[in-house]
Formats: structure tokens, C-alpha cells, sequence
């Protein structure tokens, strides 16, 4: 492979609070990317961090990691952290959060040892309406949701956005915030693609 080549590989780290609708928004940049005949690997974060945490603290799932303790979280974390920089591929796309509601408090999901391990060349947040958002949550029965109001959410899409803006200062990297709106996934995926698949 000629260097231009290696430059162009995007490493694409897709953030989020829960309920955004982020995983619906990259299984749809995902297809268009393979309409565009370009290859993708989708890893989400909390999977590599649940497969380490069947083995090593008998969690069962994966809404019940953010209830270990923060050590134990951290060594979840750095050991994603590693197994994800390994990975390779055109467009690399890391689903995962800014940040986890533990009992303690909001703790980063990529702190500075784990953005400068992932290497990101795009940082992308989803977002929706605080509406959309609760609604989409109350939907979702496949998981175990904080229960939340729109008081919290409103704090948790200011941490977001704080946070997403902290990130690209370590990363050196752009951030785009993509709006994804109730019967608009297309839409905020096609504006992902946009951004990554230039120059
Ligand atoms: P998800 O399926 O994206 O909701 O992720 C499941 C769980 O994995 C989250 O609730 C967190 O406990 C954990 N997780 C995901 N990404 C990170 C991260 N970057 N740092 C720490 N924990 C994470
Ligand atoms: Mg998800």
C-alpha cells in the first residue's frame, strides 16, 4: 500500500449519549459506505469492554459495567483501549460514549490515554432533541436504561457537547455535530459520510 493510501484511513470515533440513536445511525453509514464500494469495521466499545468483563467480573451484560467500580472500569478501558488500537481497515468506525453515568458521577469515556491510544482522524457526536431522545429510550426494551427526565438530559447534551470540544484539542482532529432527527437517519448519515469519506 503507497503512503498516500495509509494517510487517507479514517479512524472514525462515533460518540453519543444513550438514546441518540447512534447505533441506527452507523449500521446506515456503514451501508452507504459499502454503496460506495469502500470497506468498514464497526467496533463498539462497550462489546470489547463486556467480553473482558464476562471473563473477569462475571458482569452479564452490558448496562451493568457502568455499576463496577471506576478502578475496575478504568482496567476495562485501557484494556479496549489496546485491543482497538490493533484494529485496522479504510474507514475504522469506534461506537462509543464521552462519558458514562456511574454512581459517582460522569466519568470521561475517552480520556487523554485512551484518545491518544484510539488515534482518531474524525469525531463525530450525535445528537437529537431531548424529546427524541426520551422517547427513543423509553422504546428501547433491549436494554436497561437509566431512568431518565429532560432536566438531565439537557445536562448530559451540555456534558456531551463540553466534552466533544475538550477531545478534539487532544486528538487534533475535527469534531462535527450531526443532528439525528426522528425519520431523518438518513440524512444524519449521509452528513457523517460526507465528512469522512472527503478529500
Ligand atoms: P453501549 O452499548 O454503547 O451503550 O455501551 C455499553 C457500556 O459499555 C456503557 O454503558 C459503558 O459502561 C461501557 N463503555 C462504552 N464505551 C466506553 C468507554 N469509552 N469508556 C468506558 N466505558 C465504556
Ligand atoms: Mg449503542
Amino acid at each position: 500500500m503507497s503512503s498516500s493510501n495509509i494517510q487517507k484511513r479514517r479512524r472514525i470515533v462515533i460518540v453519543g449519549i444513550p438514546g441518540v440513536g447512534k447505533s441506527t445511525v452507523v449500521a446506515k453509514v456503514v451501508e452507504m459506505l459499502n454503496a460506495k464500494g469502500k470497506s468498514s469495521k464497526v467496533i463498539n466499545y462497550g462489546t470489547v469492554m463486556l467480553e473482558q468483563a464476562m471473563k473477569s467480573h462475571s458482569v452479564r451484560s452490558r448496562d451493568e459495567i457502568r455499576k463496577l467500580s471506576i478502578e475496575a472500569q478504568k482496567n476495562l478501558q485501557v484494556h479496549a483501549a489496546s485491543e482497538i488500537s490493533k484494529m485496522e481497515g479504510e474507514f475504522v468506525i469506534v461506537d462509543t460514549h464521552l462519558f458514562i453515568s456511574t454512581t459517582e458521577g460522569f466519568w470521561p469515556g475517552i480520556p487523554m490515554n485512551v484518545i491518544q491510544a484510539l488515534m482518531p482522524t474524525n469525531l463525530i457526536l450525535v445528537s437529537a432533541k431531548v424529546e427524541e431522545i426520551l422517547g427513543r429510550r423509553q422504546k428501547d426494551a433491549t436494554r436497561s436504561r437509566d431512568p431518565a427526565t429532560k432536566e438531565l438530559l439537557e445536562k448530559e447534551l451540555v456534558a456531551a457537547t463540553s466534552l466533544l470540544y475538550a477531545s478534539t484539542v487532544i486528538a487534533g482532529c475535527p469534531a462535527l455535530i450531526v443532528e439525528n432527527h426522528e425519520g431523518a437517519v438518513d440524512e444524519a448519515a449521509l452528513r457523517i459520510v460526507t465528512a469522512i469519506s472527503s478529500s
